[in-house]
């Protein structure tokens, strides 16, 4: 049986991508293994797929049938308005397109899913979410880093690094106190704001922290450091986006995971 048939088989009992609707699906972190095979499925039904920069173009290439709608934003810079891809969902879905809306990792992890599925319950259009695997996760796991671990942590927090000063901004101090690990989404612009509030919360310079650059795509570095230490080896190492940072105990697993302790 092929993967496609698979996917359709699997997926049976799912409600079909219908003309007018929208579906806001998840494609992962990068590795195409990482699609689930509802979204596999959806990206073989689509003929609109509107597309962000984070989407890997071989998971772009199963929706060969599909128009392609690139609405390019990464690391939370837009370069479409929001505004604009929601009318543009709408009006697609309007037309009588079956649309699939993919983002990288989750649609409602730092992704803005959540306004989509707003504008269209108020257009009146039906749309369902199909999650994907969120890079923190995937990230980890690559990176060879548990997210949780009996007697290490009892939590986690995913947060965004990058609302340095709006409303979304994380009080950093009050995280860190939790004494949970952090994995940190868009962290790499205001990385040193970022580390001074969680040592102003108490993470000592020494708590493990990583930097885990294009998680699960063939390219992926893994940088690990500590807290106080973080700032600079992603500079020497010159960590661009997309990047996660990953602060606290979990990090310091990973030797001994990887077998090398
Ligand atoms: N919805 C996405 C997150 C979008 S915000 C998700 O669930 O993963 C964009 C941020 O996600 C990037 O700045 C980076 O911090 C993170 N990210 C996405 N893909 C990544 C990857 N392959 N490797 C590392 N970080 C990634």
């Amino acid at each position: 049986m092929s993967l496609s048939d698979i996917a359709t088989k699997l997926t049976a009992h799912k409600p079909r991508l219908e003309a007018g609707h929208v579906w806001l699906a998840g494609a992962g972190p990068g590795d195409p293994g990482l699609l689930t095979l509802e979204v596999l499925a959806a990206l073989q039904e689509t003929d609109a797929l509107v597309h962000d920069a984070l989407v890997s173009p071989e998971i772009i290439e199963v929706a060969g049938q599909a128009e392609k709608f690139f609405v390019g934003k990464r690391g939370g810079r837009l370069s479409i308005p929001q505004g604009e891809i929601n009318a543009l969902l709408v009006r697609l879905a309007k037309e009588g397109r079956k649309v699939v809306r993919l983002k990288g990792g989750h649609p409602t992890v730092f992704a803005r899913g959540g306004e989509e599925a707003l504008a269209l319950v108020e257009n009146g259009i039906p749309y369902r979410i199909l999650p994907g695997v969120t890079s923190a996760f995937g990230g980890l796991a690559s990176a060879g880093i548990p997210v949780t671990m009996r007697g290490v942590n009892g939590a986690v927090i995913l947060a965004t690094g990058f609302a340095a000063v709006s409303d979304d901004r994380p009080d950093w101090a009050t995280l860190a106190r939790t004494g949970q690990p952090l994995v940190i989404y868009m962290g790499l612009t205001h990385m040193k704001e970022t580390v001074a509030d969680l040592r102003a919360g108490g993470l000592p310079p020494e708590t493990p922290a990583a930097l885990v650059e294009n998680a699960t795509l063939p390219e992926e570095r893994v940088v690990v450091a500590t807290l106080g230490t973080l700032a600079e080896a992603a500079a020497r190492e010159q960590v661009a986006s997309p990047a996660l940072i990953v602060v606290g105990g979990i990090v310091a697993l990973r030797e001994a995971m990887a077998g090398s302790a």
